[in-house]
């Protein structure tokens, strides 16, 4: 019987996010991999059709992220590349600043914020007292404020277009509608099944690589216990005979409402952070067409649903009302919901995971785990990163 050919890559890339696409837009600058067979494998119809156009599109400063976490140092770092990155591709981007408000007796809290900031190297922060907001935003009510104006917004479709772009003219593959199902570790790499649909016809199709990555985003935890050949509930029971070497992962559902009464704003406004759901807060964000929306809330999920409850308008005009007390609640309206991807080790929330599975026999298998936010605003940063862990692997 003839055997079927499988086609070989050096490099494959799981996941078209914008994670998977910086790297893959990383690695195709760098001479050392030029000629080098590298595909991205997506299993929707397009690139960012998941967590990475169903967020805020905020580019973040840094100030939120434990101190020397890669949440930290890729935040500060990949804010620079993004601006960077922006302007030399005209993508439209505004470094519009932020304001954190405190309202009265919330204020040592927005101290210790500061702190926090100044701790992970965001040295720009400046503070704003009461009569300075009212010139500054009329219609915001708070006792004092953080300004950042270091942060700003970004059209991620466009970034993202423009990474697949730069990748593809250096000779990337993108092939979409291509779904991961089964990976099967060799000597000299991988196997993996894929099964591709385009809505006409299922198609499996297998391929070895001799580099992994893994930017599944909300898949990421899946895929890396098929490479570990766990089942999924090894990875989730934390009995020490069972444990897995992968973490626990939480979801957590943050949905939006766009304002259509007129946008009063013209920085962004975050209340302080949420610390009981590890969130920042319903905040009012400003698109690049000066459109109003506010959100994300943070509600823990079992599963993967983007509908919005409009039942959700009485809780957000509430929140939104404790700085923005002449809101028009009937001019709410439910828009979208992303999910992010929250690692638990110990019991707490933690950082991103980005590293070579060396440890685990793996040498080739680079693993991105928990890349919730600041993910969009560090993804150039966490392409360097992933190079940086090649170079030790190739
Ligand atoms: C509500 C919310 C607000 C946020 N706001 C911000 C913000 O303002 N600023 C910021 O910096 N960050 C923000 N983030 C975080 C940011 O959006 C994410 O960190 C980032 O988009 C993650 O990108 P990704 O490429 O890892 O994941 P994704 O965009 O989800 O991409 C992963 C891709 O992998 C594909 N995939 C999964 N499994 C498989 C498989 N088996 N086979 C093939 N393909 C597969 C998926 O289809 C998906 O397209 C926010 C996140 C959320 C949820």
């Amino acid at each position: 019987m003839a055997r079927t050919k499988i086609d070989k890559f050096d490099i494959v890339i799981v996941g078209g996010g914008v994670v998977g696409l910086a790297v893959a837009y990383q690695l195709s600058k760098n001479p050392a991999y030029a000629g080098r067979n590298v595909v991205i494998l997506e299993r929707e119809k397009g690139f960012g059709m998941q967590t990475s156009s169903r967020n805020s599109e905020v580019i973040h400063a840094g100030i939120y992220y434990a101190t020397e976490s890669l949440k930290a140092t890729l935040c500060l770092k990949g804010r620079e590349l993004l601006y960077d990155y922006c302007r030399r591709f005209e993508i439209p981007h505004a470094r519009i600043g932020k304001l954190i408000v405190a309202q009265s007796g919330q204020e040592s809290e927005l101290e210790a914020l500061e702190s926090k900031a100044i701790a992970n190297g965001v040295n720009d922060l400046r503070s704003i007292d009461r009569a300075l907001l009212t010139r500054i935003e009329p219609a915001l009510e708070a006792s004092s404020a953080l300004f950042s104006p270091s942060t700003g917004i970004v059209d991620s479709h466009s970034f993202m277009q423009s990474l697949l772009a730069n990748a593809e003219r250096r000779g990337v593959i993108f092939s979409h509608s291509t779904c991961v199902e089964s990976i099967m570790p060799e000597d000299q790499g991988f196997l993996l099944s894929t099964l591709i649909d385009d809505g006409r016809s299922r198609q499996p199709y297998a391929l070895r690589t001799k580099i992994l990555i893994n930017c599944a985003g909300l898949g990421a935890l899946q895929l890396a216990a098929m490479a570990f050949g766990e089942s999924e509930l090894a990875v989730c029971d934390s009995s020490p005979q069972q444990r897995s070497a992968l973490p626990e992962q939480l979801l957590s559902k943050g949905s939006y409402f766009d304002y259509t009464g007129s946008n009063p704003f013209t920085h962004l406004i975050y209340p302080l952070p949420d610390r009981e759901n590890d969130a920042l807060g319903i905040h009012a964000t400003i698109d690049l067409s000066g459109a109003l929306r506010f959100g994300p809330d943070a509600e823990w999920c079992d599963h993967i649903d983007y509908s919005v409850d409009p039942a959700k308008a009485v809780f957000f005009a509430r929140s939104v009302q404790q700085y923005f007390p002449t809101l028009d609640p009937t001019k709410l309206k439910p828009s979208y919901a992303g999910i992010r991807t929250k690692l638990r080790v110990e019991g707490a929330t933690s950082d991103f995971v980005i590293r070579n599975e060396e440890a685990a026999g793996l040498p080739c298998f680079i693993n991105l785990l928990g890349i919730d936010s600041p993910g969009l605003t560090s993804s150039l940063a966490i392409a360097e990163r992933v190079e940086a862990l090649l170079a030790g692997a190739t």
